[in-house]
């Protein structure tokens, strides 16, 4: 089985609860949160707060971070962000642009990420297998520490920092190369 071959993002999300978008899906998390909670929820849908939230990649999907520790799915067509543990609080309640690099870079990013093997077997659709995606590729490091080659990317990391990284992926699939011959060649030999 072919491991998931695209990014999964607020799209995703939005077609699995019935959302049409991601303001839609915003409007509608709200509105159930809103009926189970007695304080009101500040939240200004037509708003745009000054400050914006990073897009980052991680483990094949997009996110974006709020300071109070919470992520969110974001899409790149509707760049909307509205955190749903602390409501926006410091944006009183305006939705917060999000950045994405150019879109030229953003294909090269997202072509080298989906590079990246991974075992993403379990799951009941893209967006969960992502999710529970594992590397199957460990990047030695200068301190002997082993770290996964996830299909992640963070702002800042350049396409550059990208290739290098991937370098692994070529070593990891010629020495899968030689294992399946050693295995053939020990079968024939028996
Ligand atoms: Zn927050």
């Amino acid at each position: 089985m072919d491991s998931v071959n695209r990014l999964i993002d607020a799209k995703d999300y939005c077609a699995r609860e019935g959302a049409v978008n991601v303001k839609d899906r915003i409007m509608k998390r709200h509105a159930k949160m809103q009926r189970k909670s007695k304080v009101p929820l500040a939240i200004k849908l037509d708003v745009l707060s000054a400050r914006p939230v990073k897009a980052r990649i991680e483990l094949g999907q997009v996110i974006a971070d709020c300071e109070c520790g919470c992520a969110e799915f974001v899409d790149m067509d509707e760049p909307f962000f509205y955190c749903f543990e602390c409501f926006n609080r410091r944006d009183g309640g305006a939705l917060r642009p999000v950045v994405f690099p150019d879109p030229e870079t953003w294909t090269e990013i997202t072509r080298l990420v989906l590079l990246r093997p991974v075992d993403d077997v379990r799951g009941l659709d893209d967006a969960d297998r992502a999710a529970g995606s594992r590397a199957v590729i460990y990047l030695e490091q200068e301190d002997g520490r082993h770290l996964p080659l996830t299909r992640t990317w963070n702002p800042g990391e350049s396409i550059e920092d990208l290739l290098k990284e991937n370098e692994a992926i070529e070593k990891w699939e010629l020495a899968k190369l030689e294992m399946e011959k050693e295995t053939v060649e020990d079968e024939v030999g028996e």
